[in-house]
């Protein structure tokens, strides 16, 4: 039986984070702080952590091992609330050297240090465990490993950009700092993240093993890890790092990939870059010590401070969504109506969470063409590793398709995405009343339909609900629910139960024309139509706007979503808000002209050929005369425009949380997340400064840009949205 030493008092405190228990000479810090549903680590973990290590310094044991009690976490990073207070790079570079003191004393115990990994080990928690001689990993899903301080606008402050590229091939260390990706054990374990892959219920004889290997560097160890700590493919990839030439291609190369995915809008990455690459110069400790310096300066930049008031936004609203989820009906089958482009995507991410799906659409054609696009999202699923074959299949048998209404009997929640057309939509809704069960819930995946239309068709309005979804619906992490004025509380929360279990970040809007994403991405791409038409070039529009942060560029984006789609929802505002919403006379002759943008191979680019090229011929089509516009015009007359959407929505009531519309306009299209969100730009210009930008433009283009009363009337009262 193991032998189990007993603990000094202080160490049994109920609230301490994690706890420490010696069994058979060896130590075994289990982290599990009760303040929290995860583990991060904060100062006061550390703190408690330093104490322990007073106390077993010289204790004579075989062996500490870090293992986490709580299922599915090691340790999922920093304390980001502590990240976020910081304002003094000099307090910061203390924090920092306080953290490296700590670490360093837990890589300098006489005995080997192991950390059993089973969960979410992530940033500073990846960090801790570098700093162990060996680490274990479960092949469970939920394992995964990574350093995603990028996507903060930080990078590793703990030692991760020295202990990473010092362990693992410098090009792995940097893809894994500059993208945050995560990866499973087995992948962690083919880059030398990690020393040994096991089974979930083998860590604890794992780490033991891993224990009996000894320290490296010492008489008698027996581990993977010699004395320079190196794998064969690191040995090798070091030989080339080691070349000067080489190196300099390896550094340059991640510089000029980052620059050309973040436009040199995100500090960190390229600091990151800087700091690996210098402290592969310089003894550990000095190198740790340039890590410390860079990443203060990072951490308080206005960049980090937006992404990190991202996280806790997002965070709020996933959060508010798991309240609102609560009375939520149980459900084991959906319904899917339409099996299109956006009905297959649904399907597949409801059958992908392990719904069992009913797609439904008009004939076996449409349905072949659905199933196979089903089939090609879990095959990339399988690719990427994610997916054993097996799964595929496994997935793919959940969904059951059909032309007919007979198998929705018991079917008591269905997500519509058939044609855009009111009167196809309102048939729909009555069929499947008819087929399916009394408690139908029926959710539309319409994109410019008030819902209230919809109910109108229905016999138990109460139950309709809109279900806005993104394209693509497997990448697109944002999902919209529109509410009418009957909605019941029991068919939102069972909507947003289902996009939860989807993974979708939801925004909960009321209804209206194009509910809220709708309707503020038009006057977007809007503006930019008529810009082009004052006589600003195709790609120029697209390149200032991108420059700015957006991730495409409006006519490109009109390309992507089709010229017809755009045009239809346009009119459909200008029913609702009259001349200042009147769609560009471009949309007409461009669709007279058969270019409806990517599906047609035809747009305001041409598609025949990657990559994509202007369609110059579309300056005759549409009578264009080249005049210089200002960049920034151009920037602002777009941008603006959507906030003046946005702030005619909220005096709609179509949304009143300032939370809803900056995730919605960066999880639905990508405004530039290092501003933080619309509504945070525009409180950091101020807004009697945004008025009157929109003042001036109104009088020299006309009334559509004249700003909203909302804007006009906080500015005059020096009001800003959020608070904090
Ligand atoms: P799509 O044309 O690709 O698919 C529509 C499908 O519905 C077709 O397969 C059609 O055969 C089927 N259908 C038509 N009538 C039907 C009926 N009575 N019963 C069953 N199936 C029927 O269109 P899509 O792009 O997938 O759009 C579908 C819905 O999603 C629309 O309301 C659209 O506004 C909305 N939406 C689209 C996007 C997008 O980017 N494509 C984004 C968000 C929302």
């Amino acid at each position: 039986m193991a032998k189990k030493t007993a603990r000094p008092a202080a160490a049994d405190d109920p609230a301490a984070p994690a706890r420490l228990v010696i069994e058979d000479d060896v130590a075994w810090i289990h982290l599990d702080d009760p303040a929290k549903s995860v583990n991060t680590l904060s100062s006061r973990y550390m703190q408690w952590f330093d104490a322990r290590l007073d106390e077993i310094a010289d204790q004579p044991l075989r062996g500490l091992v870090l293992i986490s009690d709580k299922p599915g976490y090691f340790i999922v990073g920093a304390d980001v609330d502590e990240l976020k207070g910081f304002s003094e790079p000099a307090e910061v570079v203390e924090v920092i050297r306080r953290g490296h003191r700590f670490t360093g004393r837990l890589a300098a115990l006489p005995y080997p240090v192991v950390a059993a990994i089973d969960g979410m080990c992530l940033g500073g928690g990846l960090e801790l465990a570098l700093c162990c001689d060996a680490r274990v990993a479960t092949e469970a899903r939920h394992t995964q490993l990574g350093v995603p301080e990028v996507l903060l606008g930080i990078f590793p402050g703990l030692g991760g950009t020295q202990r990473l590229p010092r362990l693992l091939a410098v090009a792995d260390a940097l893809d894994l700092i500059l993208t945050g990706r995560q990866v499973d054990a087995r992948k962690a374990k083919r880059i030398g993240l990690v020393d040994v892959t096991c089974h979930p219920l083998a860590l604890r004889q794992a780490a033991l093993a891993a224990v009996a290997w000894g320290k490296p560097g010492q008489s008698g160890y027996r581990g993977p890890r010699n004395g320079s700590g190196h794998g064969f493919a690191k040995a090798a990839a070091d030989v080339i790092a080691r070349t000067p030439g080489a190196r300099a291609l390896v550094f340059n190369s991640a510089r000029s990939t980052v620059l050309k995915k973040t436009g040199g809008h995100y500090p960190a990455p390229l600091k990151a870059i800087e700091v690996v690459r210098d402290g592969l110069n310089l003894p550990l400790a000095d190198a740790l010590e340039l890590e410390a310096r860079a990443f203060a300066e990072v951490v308080v930049s206005d960049v980090a401070k937006n992404l990190m008031t991202i996280f806790f936004t997002k965070n709020a609203v996933e959060g508010r969504a798991r309240k609102l989820a609560a009375g939520a009906r149980q459900l084991d089958r959906v319904g899917v109506l339409g099996a299109g482009f956006m009905g297959a995507g649904i399907a597949q991410g409801l059958a992908h969470k392990g719904y069992d799906v009913v797609l439904k659409d008009r004939d076996h054609d449409a349905l072949a063409r659905g199933l196979e696009q089903c089939s090609g999202l879990f095959q990339d699923l399988v690719k990427r590793r994610r997916y054993r074959p097996v799964e595929h299949k496994e997935a793919m048998s959940r969904i059951l398709p059909t032309i007919d209404y007979h198998s929705f009997g018991k079917t008591s929640f269905v997500v519509e995405a058939v044609f855009e057309d009111v009167e196809v939509k309102r048939q729909v809704v009555r069929e499947m009343e008819e087929a399916g069960p009394e408690d139908l819930i029926f959710a539309s995946n319409t994109s410019t339909i008030p819902i209230a239309r919809l109910a109108e068709a229905s016999r138990r309005p109460e139950n309709v609900i809109g279900m806005h979804f993104f394209s693509p619906v497997h990448k697109m992490p944002l999902l919209e629910i529109i509410k009418h004025p009957t909605t019941s509380e029991e068919a939102l929360a069972t909507t947003v139960e289902v996009g939860r279990r989807m993974g979708k970040t939801i925004i909960v809007v009321n209804d209206g024309p194009g509910f809220f994403t709708s309707r503020v991405l038009g006057p977007f791409v809007n503006e930019a139509l008529w810009i082009l038409a004052q006589g600003a070039r195709i790609d120029e529009i697209d390149r200032v706007v991108k420059a700015w942060g957006w991730p495409v560029g409006p006519l490109a984006l009109l390309d992507e979503v089709g010229l017809d789609v755009a045009r239809h929802a346009g009119r459909v505002m200008q029913d609702y808000a009259g001349a200042r919403a009147e769609p560009s006379p471009i949309f007409e002759r461009m669709i007279a002209d058969g270019r409806l943008g990517r599906k047609s191979k035809r747009g305001f680019y041409k598609y025949r050929t990657e990559p994509k090229r202007v369609d110059r011929s579309v300056y005759e089509l549409i009578e264009w005369e080249r005049a210089r516009i200002d960049p920034q015009e151009i920037v602002e007359r777009t941008w603006m425009q959507m906030l003046n959407e946005v702030a005619r929505s909220i005096e709609d009531g179509v949304v009143s949380d300032p939370k809803d519309v900056d995730v919605g306009v960066i999880f639905g299209f990508g405004f530039p997340p290092f501003r933080g969100g619309i509504l945070r730009e525009a409180d950091r210009l101020g807004l009697d400064h945004v008025v009157g930008r929109l003042e001036t433009y109104a009088a020299r283009y006309g009334d559509r840009l004249a700003p909203a009363e909302l804007l006009t009337d906080m500015a005059r009262k020096g009001k800003t949205f959020h608070r904090d």
